[in-house]
């Protein structure tokens, strides 16, 4: 059965502008189920924002290890009881990857407990992308850095906790920098927050993203699931 990964996307830009659709005919989520599926260990599905319950049923969240998050004009559109279903699933052990301007999602502010605001500018600049935790398991097989043609500017301050462990640093040619690859746990779940992927530049082909991403999957399934989040009283195990 593999890594169950399940890749939503908002699937909006794809709709409304032809730039984007040119580059992601499939959708951003057709464009990364696509090289995730190639991976022996992943098996993969895709859920989009205009489907009934925005295609996170109950029966597809049950079976999902990783969830994949792509949403930027539409985040104020996701129901809160599908927030609150798939935050509770983060703590209990599944994964969860939010790429670019899901930082900004619902889910990911919830996670993180705090504002999530950046700095940006979106005038086709050059971006460097340093791997700063070379034998961390995301930055495997990357090398130094990931060089961008063009990628938007996301500058700090960027308004999070203090990552668990940071894999990547953005430059960006204007002169920004940016924490681009963040980890964090959360209960029994690992989050990863990636920040590359503007909808009008073919960045999910990047072979170097495509492994970045493939190995964060890996990196967040879950070894151990909790059945149900409570704080129960407990007996002592010795003689008190
Ligand atoms: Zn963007």
């Amino acid at each position: 059965m593999g890594i169950r990964v399940t890749v939503w996307n908002e699937y909006r830009h794809e709709k409304s502008e032809a730039r984007v659709s040119e580059i992601y005919p499939k959708g951003i989520h057709g464009a990364i189920a696509d090289f995730l599926g190639k991976d022996p260990e992943i098996t993969v599905r895709t859920a989009t924002l205009d489907e009934p319950e925005h295609g996170l049923t109950d029966e597809v969240l049950d079976n999902t290890d990783v969830l994949i998050w792509w949403g930027h004009m539409a985040h104020s559109e996701v129901r809160d009881d599908i927030v609150e279903k798939v935050c509770t699933k983060v703590l209990k052990g599944m994964g969860f990857i939010a790429l670019h301007s899901a930082h900004f999602s619902k889910v990911f502010k919830r996670l993180m407990g705090t504002a999530c605001t950046l700095r940006w500018r979106e005038i086709e600049e050059s971006e460097r992308l340093w791997v700063v935790e070379p034998n961390h398991p995301i930055a495997d097989g990357i090398g130094p850095y990931i060089e961008l043609e063009h990628e938007e500017m996301y500058g700090e301050r960027f308004d999070i906790p203090t990552p668990d462990e940071l894999v990547f640093i953005g430059w960006f040619k204007g002169g920004d920098v940016f924490r681009s690859g963040c980890c964090f746990k959360r209960g029994y779940g690992k989050v990863f927050y990636f920040q590359p992927g503007h909808e009008t530049f073919p960045i999910y082909y990047n072979e170097q993203i495509q492994r970045v991403i493939t190995n964060a999957v890996k990196w967040s399934k879950p070894t151990i699931w909790l059945d149900k989040i409570e704080a129960p009283k407990v007996e002592p195990l010795e003689k008190i």
